[in-house]
């Protein structure tokens, strides 16, 4: 589980390369139901076409159907289901009478604003289709890789991706997956993983978030509760700490820049002063980095 742009998806095809298990993205299958006009497809087009979103029972007989092929016998990953509380207490149903219950839900974890920052810089070339990222995966330029004759991608961002938009998509996530968080957490399933830094750092972090999971089944019943509120924590604190935490930082500073106690400030500046001069590159990079990303974002 994860936002728009918690980067679940690439890391969830890392794990099938490794493990050779499937991948099951509802979404995916949904459409190829359809496509290839099975019984299920039909059903499913039926109600859509009353304007309707495909009802829980439809979904779960397409994961039902799904995790029956042999290519899933050894396990699987389900990306992008449940996303609402019944969808997960009908998936636990299912999947416990397969017999193939669930051995863990791995939350990526990212601040919103790094998530804003990664969705409203993707942009896609209008001649070839490419998805791009302006900050950590920009196009070369000139381009070798777009359709014959350009020699530049024609990028544009999807109104989707549109920073406004962006923040009011996590919001409506936000809402939606809390119940459905604290229902796997609750089931002591959750496993919160930091999802910023390298790729193959966060799937250092899942594999090892997955390592320490024997078969939920096989755990003592006692041991859960404890678990999970020890995972329960980080994933909404992550959410809304900062603004919070900056402003009474802000507070805390201002009531000591106010006081008379020269004694007590001294020392501190001094220890300021020392540490600007002994970081003075560092300092340097951040300014930059800062300026080019106030530029990238006028252009
Ligand atoms: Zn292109």
């Amino acid at each position: 589980m994860g936002a728009p742009g918690s980067g679940k998806g690439t890391q969830a095809q890392r794990l099938v390369s490794q493990f050779g298990i499937p991948q099951i993205s509802t979404g995916d299958i949904l459409r190829k139901h359809r496509k290839d006009g099975t019984e299920l497809g039909k059903r499913a087009d039926a109600i859509m076409a009353k304007g309707l979103l495909v009802d829980d029972a439809t979904m779960l007989d397409i994961i039902r159907d799904r995790v029956a092929q042999p290519d899933a016998r050894q396990g699987f990953i389900l990306d992008g289901f449940p996303r609402t509380q019944p969808q997960a207490e009908g998936l636990s149903t299912l999947m416990r009478e397969l017999g193939t219950p669930i051995d863990s839900v791995v939350l990526f974890d990212v601040g919103v604003e790094e998530l804003v920052r990664r969705i409203s810089g993707r942009r896609t070339c209008s001649l070839c289709n490419k998805v791009f990222n302006i900050y950590s995966a920009p196009p070369a330029s000139p381009a070798t890789d777009c359709v014959a004759g350009s020699s530049e991608h024609q990028l544009f961002q999807r109104k989707d991706d549109e920073e406004a938009t962006v923040t009011e998509r996590l919001r409506v996530y936000e809402q939606n997956t809390r119940p459905v968080l604290s229902y796997y957490s609750d089931a002591g399933l959750l496993r919160t993983v930091s999802a910023e830094g390298s790729l193959e750092q966060i799937t250092q972090r899942v594999l090892a978030a997955l390592k320490d999971e024997a078969p939920v089944s096989a755990k003592p019943a006692a041991a859960r509760p404890a678990r999970a509120k020890a995972v329960r924590k980080p994933a909404p604190k992550r959410r809304k700490a900062p603004a919070k935490k900056k402003a009474v930082a802000r507070k805390v500073v201002r009531r000591k820049a106010a006081k008379p106690a020269r004694k007590a400030a001294r020392p501190a500046a001094a220890k300021r002063r020392a540490t600007r001069k002994a970081r003075p590159a560092v300092r340097k990079v951040a300014r930059k980095t800062r300026r080019v990303r106030r530029k990238s974002k006028r252009g």
